[in-house]
């Protein structure tokens, strides 16, 4: 049976964008949603014809609040949280920045998916996604991307090499050009729209 086609919708609220990434039927949601905000993911689902059930795995590309609000809440609905073995550490920490208010459902051991980057390519191929995950430090230390064949790539907040601030500006030129040589080409940031990737200045 030939692979079905890629394709990529953006289910995202309250200036996060957050990916559902399908073939056919399979599909895989980059990025969590806010804390407390499952009714709202829910209704955004249904209206870009997302079933939930079809969400094989959830894949946050780093544990800050707008990008791994939801993740026991979806594993409470029946889809398994895919966790990259670089990013469990940086969970706990995540409830730092959260308030009470804010309706977190904390994220428990039980029922995650703990890989490497390694294991990630054959993981995908199981659910019709070429692609793998790969460790892009620089925003946060737990940072991951993920990169389809086809070049597209989910960063999440890796900062742009231009807009680097308090972040190790070595480490975040290191991750993009990782990103490059494994063939990245469009970008599919956390924020904002989606631009055609640059190659990264040499030493920059
Ligand atoms: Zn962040």
């Amino acid at each position: 049976m030939p692979a079905e086609p890629i394709t990529i919708v953006n289910v995202g609220y309250r200036s996060t964008n957050y990916w559902v990434i399908s073939a056919g039927r399979s599909r895989l949601l980059v990025d969590i949603g806010w804390p407390g905000s499952m009714g709202k993911m829910r209704s955004i689902l249904k209206r870009m014809d997302v079933p939930l059930e079809e969400i094989r795995y959830t894949l946050a590309t780093h544990y800050h609040i707008d990008h791994a609000g939801l993740a026991q809440d979806f594993k409470q609905a029946g889809v398994p949280l895919l966790l990259i073995d670089v990013q469990v550490e940086a969970i706990p920490l995540m409830k730092t920045w959260i308030k009470p208010v804010d309706n977190y459902i904390e994220i428990i051991p039980e029922g995650n998916v703990v890989i490497s980057c390694a294991e990630s390519r054959t993981l995908l191929e199981a659910i019709g996604i070429p692609g793998e995950v790969l460790h892009t430090p620089g925003h946060s230390a737990d940072s991951v991307s993920l990169l389809l064949d086809d070049g597209s790539v989910f960063t999440g907040d890796l900062t742009p090499p231009d807009y680097v601030g308090l972040e190790d500006p070595h480490v975040v030129a290191a991750s993009w050009h990782l990103l490059w040589e494994r063939g990245a080409s469009r970008v599919y940031p956390g924020h904002g729209p989606t631009r055609l990737m640059d190659e990264p200045k040499r030493g920059g």
